[in-house]
């Protein structure tokens, strides 16, 4: 279980790669969201580039959350891709960063934290408002509703076609004695 990487091994020629496992014990999860936390696995690779490092990879596991609507604790699976720069501070304002490329961490440490990492990927796959399931989405419960209501005007409306069909029937019956 590797847990740090010496960024200064890295060489230009050869990415490094890592396959390790990050105990969840040690990967700092906001604990009001994230009751449970399965080890992670995380496949990484670093690249070293002219200024800085490209490092990417995936993050897998699972976290125990509560559903927002019925409060129930369930699993959600975790699977990020992430791909990103790692820049020295120093570069800022230096004209090197070309706009549009968003995904850039500036970090001045030699060692690359892979508790981190993790943390960082799994927090940014937590959804806003967590459900237990796709039933228990109050926007469908609503829709469904909205859509009866709609349901019972039509039918009113058909009810009313009716009533003027039959008026016009009993005005020709007349016209008929
Ligand atoms: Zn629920």
């Amino acid at each position: 279980m590797k847990r740090k990487v010496n960024l200064s091994e890295i060489t230009t020629k050869e990415p490094m790669k890592i396959d390790t496992e990050i105990q969840s014990s040690i990967v700092e999860l906001p604990p009001e969201e994230v009751s449970k936390a399965s080890p992670f696995k995380l496949h990484v690779e670093i690249t070293k580039k002219p200024i800085g490092y490209q490092v990417k990879g995936r993050v897998e596991g699972e976290v125990e959350l509560t559903c927002s609507r019925c409060l129930k604790k369930f699993t959600h699976k975790i699977d990020k891709e992430f791909d990103y720069k790692l820049m020295p501070t120093s570069q800022i304002g230096g004209g090197q960063i070309k706009s549009g490329e968003l995904d850039i961490k500036f970090s001045d440490e030699n060692v690359l934290d892979l508790a981190e990492v993790v943390q960082e990927q799994v927090v940014l796959e937590l959804p806003v408002k967590p459900l237990c399931s796709e039933e228990c989405s109050e926007v469908s419960y609503t829709e469904g509703e909205f859509e009866e209501e709609e349901r019972k005007g039509k039918e009113k409306e058909i009810d009313k076609r009716w009533e003027k069909l039959k008026e016009l029937q009993n005005k020709l019956k007349g016209k008929e004695k």
